[in-house]
């Protein structure tokens, strides 16, 4: 590299606006590791860690604007906590780059900041190393419970989904990208216009983790997770891991105004079903808390639309507006379908 790791560790890491103190921090970059400060937990509080690994052309394409690739690698990241009903403290970032680009650094330096601080989890540590584009964030967040956890579902709990889903998918058709529901949605991007494009861009680069979201719902939900391979594979992590299963009303997932320009009413659905990278909460919620629940995501201003049931019988069914059994045509991409 033409800048020594060390001065790039503290211009674009340490020196990134990303790396603020925090009374949660004892100690930042700069030492052997960090330290998070835990007095003030209560009895019963946990350390929820969690990591996700970006890799260039496989998760974003390597080209793409550094900022937005940063704000994406924290967003996704910072999804997983609120999945847990997580109050975030701080997070790592293992980096390889190919060169030392200083304009390449410094954009994506900036392009952690905004999600690190709306969320007050700074940057706290890392590792460099030249290599192929991979990006590699653990986040480390609070928990005043066990939280929300895939296995705690319940037969009778009302299925939720915050904002709209399908967004993700129909934003790699829109930057003319092959997606893995080419078969089965014929997405068209003639009807988009510029606002349009930018509202999917938005949804792929700054999905909006649901931190606030998830929060409001521990001691609501029993079980939560977050949407990034798809409904159907994610709903089936929270059953299998619960012992249950589901049904799910096709004509009540929410897909937003863009991707209805997109896709007919059926297409819709299975985009919302099988699309992955929404990072929207997929909730489990008793039938007595579901008003709880809806009101405090209105009071976030978030969208939340009751899908379907969790049941006893393992398995999950997908039904249409008459209750009819649909089969799902593809399923959900999964990074090592082809091996
Ligand atoms: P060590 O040799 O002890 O592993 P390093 O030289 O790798 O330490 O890192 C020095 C300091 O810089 C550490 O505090 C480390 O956490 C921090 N650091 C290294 N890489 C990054 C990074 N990509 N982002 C943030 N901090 C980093
Ligand atoms: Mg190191």
């Amino acid at each position: 590299m033409s800048r020594s790791e060390f001065d790039i560790i503290s211009k674009y890491l340490a020196g990134s606006a990303a790396a603020f103190p925090t009374g949660n921090i004892a100690l930042g970059i700069g030492d052997d590791a960090a330290q998070f400060r835990l007095t003030g937990l209560q009895q019963g509080s946990l350390i929820n860690v969690s990591m996700d690994v970006l890799v260039a052309d496989v998760h974003f394409p390597a080209d793409a604007a550094p900022e937005l690739i940063a704000n994406r690698a924290l967003a996704v990241n910072l999804s997983d906590l609120a999945a847990m009903g997580a109050q975030p403290l701080g997070f790592t970032l293992g980096l390889t780059l190919p060169s030392s680009d200083e304009q390449w650094l410094e954009q994506f330096s900036a392009g952690l900041a905004p999600l690190a601080l709306r969320h007050q989890c700074p940057l706290i540590g890392g590792d460099l190393a030249r290599g192929p584009l991979n990006i590699a964030i653990q986040v480390h967040g609070q928990t005043t419970t066990e939280g929300l956890r895939r296995s705690a579902a319940q037969a009778g709990d009302i299925i939720l989904v915050s904002g709209t889903l399908g967004d993700g998918v129909a934003a790699l058709a829109s930057f003319g990208l092959p997606t893995h529901l080419d078969k089965v949605a014929g997405f068209i991007t003639d009807p988009l216009d510029d606002a349009d494009r930018l509202y999917l861009k938005q949804a792929f680069y700054s999905p909006e983790p649901r931190i606030e979201l998830g929060l409001a719902c521990l001691g609501l939900a029993n079980a939560c997770i977050d949407l990034s391979d798809g409904l159907f594979a994610d709903l089936g992590h929270i059953c299998k891991a619960s012992s249950v299963g589901a049904t799910i009303e096709l004509d009540s997932l929410p897909a937003s105004a863009v991707v209805q320009k997109m896709l007919n009413s059926d297409e819709c659905s299975l985009a919302a079903l099988l699309g992955g990278d929404d990072y929207e909460l997929c909730l489990t919620v008793p039938p007595q808390q579901v008003a709880a629940v809806e009101a405090a995501s209105a009071d976030l201003g978030i969208a939340m639309t009751r899908i379907g049931v969790i049941e006893q019988q393992t398995g999950l069914r997908c039904v249409n507006g008459a209750g009819e059994v649909i089969a799902i045509p593809a399923t959900a991409y999964e990074h090592f379908a082809s091996d």
